[in-house]
């Protein structure tokens, strides 16, 4: 049975934005509840009209050199579903004003909008919204987790656990805290087709370990780490976790609390959302305990010189205007992704992953980075005799899009002793066509460079 496409997505464009905060939010009483419901999973890849949902990405339409675009940079950041689109415009054009500072109609229409979008999150995640920290994306997730829970809390002899496949948003945070704490950081290493040494890293997890911080999902190589089971043996030697799911949550159901981490970030953009919105996820118990990281307008309850009362966490650490706008359009990323099932997502870009990794391999002299038995739709790769950056450059003469480079991650291509590679990565909204057109150009591009 053929599902249509996507059934929530398309707000009315004369109207408010699908989080406006109306009465008439058509999520419903789901979108106000107080308390998370597990995410949904169940139906496969066959069930959805992928030729649709591809549809509702209007950039995907565009031509770039004359050629169709082949967008295989998603690890980068997503594509934007009309529904998202059209929820920022409708924000501004109908409902813009300050959050929580006005009583007027359109500051309280503000308010309920930007707190719809936490709740909508946190229903997607699994969390209860009042954890939930909105900010700038992972980078400023970690980084406060860096400042107001570690700064204050390690000194010298402790040490901070980090695995060799980590985004440099999870080395550099926690070098500086080491730095000023005199922490040192510990590596946990990797085995040469990409996986976590799960023995090693148990025996890594000594006493002076304070701190772990790993990836969900590798953005180079596609790695998906057992983080449920890593969280678990930390937890039982009273190691706090800090896992980084950029790359997981666009791509696969989570549930943050069966992954019983302490901390979880992610950005929005990768997951269908706009730019610079993303949260921070924390245990309770830390976010009273955390000082605030920034000071300034929403974050308090009180100011007088002689001192300030500060406002209530999530609050608390959401210091001056955030991206309203922002958070609106990822609230409907949400229900975006919500419409089209994130099960089903997983299954797709499993199959995509397949036909990509299948297809690589046969074109001969492709050296693939990663090749991890549970593996997100993300392949970075070589072509002998051929730079990265020469490779992406034809490929982008031909409309194929990858990425070449260090990807942030130097520790990691430094294990692999490259200077570089290309990223191939894949959403759902990718199609088969698209991998034979990229396989085409990347067997010309070798030609050319032979
Ligand atoms: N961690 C991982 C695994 C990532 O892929 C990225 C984005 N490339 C980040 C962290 C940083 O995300 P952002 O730049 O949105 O803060």
């Amino acid at each position: 049975m053929q599902m249509t496409s996507v059934t929530a997505p398309h707000p009315d464009p004369s109207g408010p934005a699908q989080h406006a905060g109306r009465s008439d939010d058509p999520r419903g009483s789901a979108a106000q509840a107080d308390h998370p419901h597990p995410p949904h999973a169940g139906e496969g890849a066959g069930r959805v009209d992928w030729t649709r949902v591809r549809e509702d990405f209007p950039l995907l339409r565009r031509e770039v050199h004359g050629k169709p675009l082949v967008y295989l940079d998603s690890a980068n950041t997503g594509q934007k579903p009309a529904a998202v689109i059209e929820a920022v415009d409708g924000f501004y054009r109908s409902h813009n004003a300050n959050v929580s500072r006005a009583v007027h109609a359109l500051g309280t229409e503000a308010t309920e909008a930007y707190e719809a979008s936490r709740k909508a999150l946190a229903r997607f995640l699994n969390v209860r919204a009042d954890e939930l920290v909105l900010c700038s994306g992972t980078t400023f997730a970690i980084n406060l987790v860096a400042y107001s829970w570690a700064l204050p809390r390690l000194k010298a002899g402790d040490t901070i656990l980090v695995s060799r496949m980590e985004h440099h948003a999870n080395i550099v945070p926690w070098q500086l805290v080491a730095q000023r704490t005199g922490a040192t950081i510990k590596v946990a290493e990797i085995t040469p087709e990409g996986t976590l040494d799960l023995d090693a890293l148990r025996r890594a997890m000594t006493p002076e370990v304070k701190l772990l911080a790993v990836a969900h999902v590798s953005n180079v190589l596609g790695t998906v780490n057992p983080v449920r089971e890593i969280c678990r043996e930390a937890r039982r030697r009273g190691i706090v976790t800090v896992v980084d799911g950029s790359q997981a949550v666009p791509h696969r159901p989570v549930d943050i609390a069966a992954i019983g981490c302490d901390f979880y970030a992610f950005t929005g953009h990768k997951m269908c959302g706009p730019t610079g919105t993303g949260a921070l996820w924390a245990r309770r118990e830390h976010l009273q305990a955390m000082p605030p990281f920034l000071g300034g307008g929403e974050m308090i309850t009180e100011v007088s010189f002689d001192g300030t009362v500060f406002n209530d966490p999530p609050h608390k650490f959401e210091a001056g205007t955030p991206n309203i706008a922002g958070f609106v359009g990822l609230g409907a990323a949400v229900d975006y992704l919500e419409g089209v099932g994130m099960a089903a997502i997983e299954a797709r870009e499993a199959e995509l992953l397949a036909h990509m990794t299948q297809a690589l391999d046969a074109v001969g002299g492709v050296r693939i980075f990663g090749r991890a038995p549970e593996k997100a739709a993300v392949v970075s790769f070589l072509v002998e005799g051929a730079h990265a950056h020469d490779l992406a450059t034809l490929l982008d003469l031909e409309g194929v899009a990858v990425r070449s480079g260090q990807h942030c991650a130097h520790p990691l291509l430094q294990f692999y002793g490259v200077a570089a590679t290309c990223r191939a990565s894949l959403a759902f909204y990718n199609t088969h066509e698209e991998i034979e057109t990229f396989i085409a150009a990347l067997q010309k591009a070798r030609r050319l460079l032979a």
